[in-house]
């Protein structure tokens, strides 16, 4: 059987060669989906592939810069020639925009003084780039008869959340780039999920926890498999699965 006629689905991970989205492609290559393994460093993303590969799963790499639309069209190009179509996107490639979050950093984020550079880098790879690559990978996803699209956000992107001053995020850090980031994301959720609805496109938004993780200095409390788990529920939903929704382990994430 060649690649193009194959009958397992084709699931893109943005940002797979580490934490969670490479624990996602494990857990989706797991279940038996070929996993196109989205990295901006070639090495890196073979490497992630090799591994996927060597614990009996079916995956690539492609060099993938959500940032860089030229990869961005380049990746598609390849899933077209590989597999013909796309059953599952899942837009993972983040940055939180500081150096690591420690209370050292904490001045980073602080909306007064912020540094617009640094915000724009966060926006362009966290709202701008998941645009970039569903755009791209849109016409590959309508080819598949069950195509779902997950965007990995943050419970830092709920404002019922983070705006309640006796809840545990006004703890947190300030974060004058990641959270509206994230925030934006799962707005841009909400209106793909509306345009695509009647073409069957599930699109929903994810907060996958506190996942210990390089981005995290690996403070986070969860494990990468427990974090991607929820990715992978929202990535494999059944025809009567949601859209538009925002989702964590333990069910809706306020907005
Ligand atoms: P991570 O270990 O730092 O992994 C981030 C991944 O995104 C890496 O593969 C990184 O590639 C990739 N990436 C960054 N910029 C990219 C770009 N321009 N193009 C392509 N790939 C890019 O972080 P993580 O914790 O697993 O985060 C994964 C996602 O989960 C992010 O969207 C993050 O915001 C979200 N999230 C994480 C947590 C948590 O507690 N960890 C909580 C909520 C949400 P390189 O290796 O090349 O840098």
């Amino acid at each position: 059987m060649s690649e193009k006629s194959t009958r397992r689905k084709v699931a893109l991970v943005t940002g797979a060669n580490k934490g969670i989205g490479r624990g996602v492609a494990e857990q989706l290559a797991a279940l038996g989906m070929t996993v196109v393994i989205g990295a901006r460093d070639p090495e890196r993303g073979e490497e992630a592939a090799a591994a996927v590969r060597a614990s009996g799963g079916d995956a690539h790499a492609v060099t993938l810069d959500v940032t860089d639309q030229a990869t961005v069209q380049e990746a598609a190009k390849q899933v077209e020639k590989r597999f013909g179509r796309l059953d599952v996107l899942v837009n993972n490639a983040g940055i939180t925009g500081s150096g690591r979050v420690s209370p050292e950093d904490a001045h980073d984020q602080v909306p007064s003084s912020v540094d617009l550079d640094m915000v724009r880098a966060v926006f362009e790879t966290n709202v701008l780039g998941v645009i970039g690559v569903t755009n791209a990978m849109l016409p590959l996803l309508r080819r598949s008869p069950a195509p779902r699209v997950v965007n990995v956000s943050s419970h830092a992107a709920s404002l019922t959340l983070t705006s309640d001053p006796d809840g545990p995020f006004t703890a947190l850090l300030p974060s004058a780039a990641y959270s509206p980031s994230k925030t934006a994301l799962t707005a841009l959720t909400v209106q793909y999920a509306n345009e695509l609805r009647r073409d069957g496109i599930l699109v929903n938004a994810v907060a996958p926890g506190f996942v210990g993780t390089d981005s995290n200095n690996h403070t986070g409390v969860l494990t990468v498999s427990q974090g991607a788990a929820v990715v992978v529920r929202l990535a494999t939903l059944g025809t009567d699965g949601p859209t538009g929704g925002f989702f964590g382990e333990g069910g809706p994430v306020p907005w």
